[in-house]
């Protein structure tokens, strides 16, 4: 399913597994995932020289994220699949991030390209996904400052939000590895991105 699809689309659900909102979870902290979005963004205005320079910049944060989210959710479905095994999936899975973000960052980079270059990419290794990348093009070259603000807030707390829920939580909480089935995990993310417009509406 696309990037846009999946993030924007709200969708009702009967059942609320306890782990959809564990991102809520104590919202005056200051390592909450949407404040730690919010100084990421602050961090990424600073060192942009100009507004064009941080709008590629939010682009690029924001394929980075998606695809380490994909990473994050095949983790949730191996560990619902292999209940007996859960921690010791989580135990692995955190001793390969640095390869994890060597490869993601090279796909972030392959895709920007397509995106930045409207579909254009010689030499690119990542062209059989660039699918899920490829409604940000128009959406790029429209360029809506606020709607990618908005969805750059939205997947840097679903990045923070899983990071937190993978290694805080569920490497305690075996009960949940049951919830984790992929029409759970897409009501997390929704409901993720609803909150952050929500808070941005404020
Ligand atoms: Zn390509």
């Amino acid at each position: 399913m696309s990037l846009i699809k999946k993030e924007i689309k709200p969708r009702l659900t009967k059942n609320n597994p306890e782990f959809i909102n564990s991102f809520i979870h104590e919202e005056n902290r200051t390592d909450h995932p949407y404040k730690l979005a919010l100084h990421t963004y602050n961090q990424l205005q600073e060192t942009s020289q100009t507004r064009e320079e941080a709008y590629v910049f939010m682009l690029e944060d924001i394929i980075f994220s998606s695809l380490y989210a994909t990473f994050y959710e095949q983790l949730l479905f191996t560990i619902k699949e292999n209940p007996e095994v859960g921690p010791e999936l989580i135990t692995v899975f955190q001793k390969d991030q640095e390869e994890r973000e060597k490869i993601i960052s090279g796909q972030t980079e392959n895709h920007l390209a397509f995106v930045l270059n409207e579909g254009y990419c010689p030499g690119c290794t990542a062209c059989e996904n660039h699918g899920d990348v490829a409604e940000l093009i128009a959406l790029f070259h429209n360029g809506d400052f606020e709607f990618f603000k908005t969805l750059y807030l939205g997947m840097q707390t679903i990045q923070f939000a899983m990071e937190e829920l993978i290694y805080d939580f569920a490497i305690e909480q075996t009960a949940w590895y049951d919830e984790f089935s992929p029409e759970n995990v897409l009501e997390y993310r929704q409901r993720i991105i609803r909150y952050v417009e929500n808070k941005k509406a404020c």
